[in-house]
């Protein structure tokens, strides 16, 4: 068994698919923070992080307001550590969104999963909502026809989509109006979807999101 750093879901499985062609084993993602130390970890299942229930105590927080949400409503992760004792750290605000989920889990271990939905800055606006990038990714490596890479290209009146395409998925028009309507239904102002041979990667941190009005570029 690798662990890997965290990925927000089930769904997102470029990475861990990678190492696991490089390891040949099964890859599950652990999450955590400098600040907060071991919050979660992925079991076989990979569906959500098993909360470290003895280490943390994670509640789910409206970003605005601070008030404690349901099990299943997405917001913002505050932690408090359980351990720590010379330097306390009590209701700690993550920054990054997520929900916990109490339904059982397969695996038969009790604890609950943290499922995470991106970093609370870096929300495309879309019309009257906002999203998380991870949230529009999942939905796009759900679509078979899509490869390895995409960005996206976020303006003032909707999201750009560039993607690239498996080997042998067909006509790329076709397949990209098939891209588009999908993720036009699911999120609204989606306006194109550019199929490319390849995308450019960087030296760096992958940069996935670009927004064309000047908030810059995000992973
Ligand atoms: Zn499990």
């Amino acid at each position: 068994m690798a662990c890997a750093s965290a990925r927000p879901s089930k769904s997102c499985e470029r990475p861990g698919e990678l190492y696991e062609d490089i390891w040949g084993c099964p890859a599950l993602a652990y999450y955590g923070s400098l600040e907060c130390g071991p919050i979660g970890v992925e079991c076989t299942f990979q569906d959500g992080y098993h909360l470290a229930e003895g280490h943390v105590y994670v509640e789910i927080v409206d970003p605005d307001t601070g008030r404690v949400l349901p099990p299943g409503t997405v917001g913002e992760l505050c932690v408090t550590v359980l351990y720590r004792r010379a330097a306390p750290l009590i209701r700690y605000r993550v920054g990054d969104l997520g929900y916990v989920e109490t339904a059982p889990c397969p695996c038969c271990v009790e604890r609950k999963r943290l499922v995470l939905r991106g970093r609370q800055g870096d929300q495309i606006q879309l019309g009257e909502r906002s999203y998380s990038p991870y949230h529009v990714e999942e939905m796009l490596y759900r679509i078979p026809e899509v490869g390895n890479n995409y960005r996206l290209l976020v303006d003032r009146d909707g999201l750009t989509v560039e993607v690239e395409l498996r080997p042998g998925s067909g006509d790329p028009a076709r397949v990209a109006e098939k891209i588009r309507s999908r993720l036009d239904c699911h999120f609204g102002a989606v306006k194109a979807v550019v199929p490319k041979d390849r995308i450019e990667r960087s030296g760096g941190k992958t940069t996935r999101v670009s927004y064309q009005y000047g908030r810059g570029d995000h992973t």
